[in-house]
């Protein structure tokens, strides 16, 4: 039997041991009445919280960010060292590029930059690749490509692919599977016993590597899955815990009402609720439209909910419709945000207190890779709103530190829902700091999680 008791850990403020038998708390009591056990941690009046939840990352591509290129810091060069370094006819792959920083790009430019090579490049949004015409040869993109496969006035591709990434995954040449394992590790080095995936897959394929790293344990930690309308009825593999079905739509090709309401009406009949992807205002609004004829199931969620107009408030609260936000996106990209944004959405930009006091239930993520990883960032920026320059972004205030850390402590299946706490007969996912909770939220960091425990195992130890 595996059992450990930690000594001396603060929970809700008081110092107590707490003892771990299997995957259970089992007992909750003063310093030094609880007996010994095999393994015994002191924790020094460090604070325990329950594993943080982060309700919205990609883990695949998080495992092939690692392996990228990453040319947020300079496209040009980084690809041209790139081309230098990989054997002949080998792909590149690239991460992170933004069109504010570097200029357009298109396969003209790629074909410049590493001649004949076939490269790859994502926009750091996700939605978006710019292929080589090495690449768009070896994928064949010819004359009959899919939507989304953007064009030339003359018919030739421009090399810029909207939304693609199922298409293109299917003719790509094999890779190896991705490496979950630094993944796992860095989860769990910031406190995250759950996640849900919300990538929005076509095949249960990508279930499957997940469900074997959950086995494996690559990936300590609980894992919920959503899936695109395709996987609707789809029951995941293993130990994946089934998430709301995820529907993006798309900023520069909404569906159609009626496609959307659908879609809605499938998932709700399984029964499964829904977690709809909307940046901007005309994708919110749409999405309520939606709602507003099929009906809201409980558990169904608005991703990101970038630009909420305040007329929109009370239409989410009125459908019981969850936000899942990331705060962290005000710091890495609000200087950004503060010069591209429309001036008439700037003042709606990534709300949390507005939607909490309006009855909005509101669930904090990252969306790794596409957002930093590190959960406490977000709860830092929840706090504060401010670009990483120090600029206010939005007219939100920011929330407490206990609002912005709940953010990530609710249940995995209820986002927003209220934040578990350190009791005897819960899970034992727990998060240990190295200092009392008030120190730590000075300046929330993942630097300050000492041990990690998820399903009674440690995961992580500083
Ligand atoms: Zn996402």
């Amino acid at each position: 039997m595996n059992d450990l008791l930690l000594r001396r850990a603060a929970v809700d403020g008081a110092e107590v041991d707490v003892r771990v038998d299997g995957a259970t708390v089992t007992r909750i009591g003063s310093p030094g009445t609880l007996g010994r056990a095999e393994r015994e941690i002191a924790c020094g009046g460090g604070a325990l919280l329950p594993g943080l939840h982060d309700h919205h990352l990609h883990l695949l591509a998080m495992a092939a960010a690692a392996g990228s290129v990453d040319v947020a810091g300079g496209l040009d060069d980084a690809l041209r060292r790139a081309h230098a370094r990989a054997r002949p006819g080998a792909w590149v792959r690239a991460v992170g590029y933004d069109e504010s920083a570097s200029g357009v790009l298109d396969r003209r430019r790629l074909d410049a930059l590493a001649p004949g090579r076939p490269v790859r490049v994502q926009h750091r949004s996700g939605a978006m690749w710019v292929l080589s015409s090495a690449a768009l040869e070896a994928v064949g993109a010819g004359p009959s490509g899919p939507a989304g496969l953007e064009r030339e006035p003359d018919g030739h591709p421009t090399g810029r692919l909207f939304r693609l990434d199922g298409w293109l995954h299917d003719r790509l040449p094999d890779h190896d599977p991705p490496d979950l394992a630094a993944v796992g590790r860095r989860l769990a080095s910031c406190g995250v016993t759950g996640v849900t995936d919300c990538t929005p897959t076509t095949s249960p394929e990508a279930w499957h590597v997940l469900a074997d790293a959950v086995r494996h344990r690559t990936l300590p930690c609980t894992v919920a899955v959503t899936g695109g309308p395709a996987l609707s009825e789809a029951e995941p593999p293993g130990d994946l815990r089934r998430g709301p079905v995820k529907i993006v739509l798309s900023d520069h090709a909404l569906p159609d009402l009626q496609e959307l309401v659908g879609w809605l009406r499938r998932a709700h009949r399984v029964p499964r609720p829904v977690a709809v992807h909307c940046v901007t205002r005309a994708a919110l609004v749409l999405a309520l439209a939606a709602w507003q004829e099929a009906g809201s199931v409980p558990g169904d969620r608005v991703e990101h909910a970038s630009v909420t107009p305040v007329h929109c408030l009370a239409s989410l609260s009125a459908l019981g419709i969850t936000v899942v936000t990331q705060p962290a996106f005000l710091r890495a990209r609000g200087d950004a945000y503060l010069h591209q944004v429309e001036e008439e959405d700037r003042p709606d930009l990534y709300r949390c207190a507005s939607l909490l006091e309006a009855g909005v239930p509101v669930g904090g993520s990252t969306d790794a890779p596409f957002g930093p990883d590190d959960p406490w960032l977000a709860v830092a920026a929840a706090m504060d709103r401010r670009s990483a320059a120090g600029e206010p972004v939005g007219l939100d205030t920011g929330l407490t530190a206990a609002a912005a850390l709940d953010l990530f402590l609710a249940p995995l299946t209820q986002p927003g829902g209220a934040a578990r706490a350190v009791r005897a007969g819960q899970p034992a996912d727990l998060c240990l700091l190295g200092l009392p909770l008030a120190e730590a939220l000075v300046q929330p960091s993942s630097r300050h999680v000492a041990m990690t425990v998820s399903g009674g195992v440690v995961t992580y130890a500083r």
